[in-house]
């Protein structure tokens, strides 16, 4: 049995700012997250992206911002279990004792819940043998451009993400075919004219009204994309790569069976503290909800700040919290 401070469930980022701000605080964190690595969203969907609205930052890619939020927390040593959930909590009226899916044993004076939109797991097309293409042909996320510089590329979808990825993608593919089911696009207006202007330059091919049919290759390696129109008639597409982009499937697992009061996959809390309706569970970033609540991630960084503070009598057994600035505390060793 691990013991620990606080118990925070989600490495996005704002679990891994909470764990400095819990740091900055005197409080010792230990971390679970369902992927195998940390950095949520930012990480997983969209590392490459720059992100614009990150205080001091002029721009700042998914990845980047990871790397220095966990370089940040480094002085304070926090323990990540990763590729696991907490499937229960329980609280005996001292701590709470959370169990992981890997029998991972974890007692702790409060628990910051920071699970975004839930564990995520991208929407696969129905396609038969499509295993034996992932991670070799097929992708469903692009964590290194460079991967498809000269490739010929199927992109799969019709909103935001197979629009960005169409352009980004046709300065360095060899072809892109643009493949979807109806012949209007879900993106912004701009975006579409760029595409527009990439299909005019013979960098990219609309395939559209057409669906994934049929994959053709050889152990993972795809030669052919077959697709079809809505009356079957079939069109093969020479692309060594193929991108579905058909959303994700998120679940906050067995977070939904705490009484937290889930109101559409979203914890209502107490805005002044950011507490759920569990007195020492706090929900912050994605996850959480309140009237005028906007999801970004400066306002979880916010949210981790009003929580962490909020909590600190509960973790130090009633002690009053003398409010101070990091300037006039220091951090040693940062
Ligand atoms: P997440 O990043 O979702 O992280 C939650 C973590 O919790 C995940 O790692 C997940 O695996 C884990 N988890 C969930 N459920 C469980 C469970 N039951 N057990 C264990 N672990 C669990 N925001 C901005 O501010 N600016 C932008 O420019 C911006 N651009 C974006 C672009 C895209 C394409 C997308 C998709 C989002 C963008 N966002 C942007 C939104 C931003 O990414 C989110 O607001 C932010 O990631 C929320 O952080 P979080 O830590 O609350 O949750």
């Amino acid at each position: 049995m691990h013991k620990t401070d606080i118990l925070i469930i989600g490495a996005g980022p704002v679990g891994l700012f909470s764990v400095f701000q819990a740091g900055m605080l005197g409080m010792k964190a230990h971390v679970v997250d369902s992927l195998d690595m940390i950095g949520g969203q930012c990480a997983a969907l969209y590392p490459e992206k720059p992100i614009y609205d990150i205080p001091a930052y002029t721009k700042i890619s998914g990845e980047d911002l990871i790397k220095n939020l966990h370089a940040q927390n480094e002085k304070f040593k926090p323990i990540y279990h990763l590729s696991q959930q907490v499937t229960s909590i329980t609280n005996d009226g001292k701590a709470f004792k959370s169990i992981t899916s890997r029998g991972v044993e974890i007692e702790s004076k409060i628990v910051l819940i920071a699970a975004g939109a839930g564990s995520f797991t991208p929407n696969r097309p129905p396609l038969a043998n499509i295993e034996k293409y992932e991670d070799k042909s097929i992708f469903y996320m692009v964590k290194n451009r460079e991967n498809f510089r000269g490739k010929k590329i199927a992109i799969a979808g019709g909103g935001d993400s197979a629009i960005d990825w169409t352009i980004n993608l046709a300065e360095i593919a060899e072809k892109i075919f643009l493949i979807h089911r109806r012949d209007k696009f879900r993106a912004a207006p701009e975006s579409l004219s760029q595409v527009e202007s990439l299909e005019k330059a013979g960098k990219v091919e609309l395939v559209v009204p057409y669906q994934l049919h049929n994959l053709e290759g050889e152990n993972g390696i795809l030669q052919n994309v077959i697709v079809a129109d809505l009356n079957g008639n079939e069109k093969k597409l020479d692309a060594n790569i193929l991108l579905p982009f058909f959303g994700l499937a998120t679940d906050l697992g067995p977070i939904k069976n705490w009484g937290l009061g889930l109101e559409h996959f979203h914890i209502n809390v107490d805005q002044a503290s950011c507490e759920t309706n569990i007195p020492g569970i706090y929900a912050i970033g994605d996850v959480s909800h309140y009237e005028g609540k906007i999801k970004l991630i400066l306002v979880g960084f916010s949210e981790a700040a009003i929580a962490l503070h909020h909590a600190y009598s509960r973790v130090f057994d009633g002690k009053a919290l003398h409010f101070e600035y990091s300037t006039t505390k220091g951090a040693k060793g940062l």
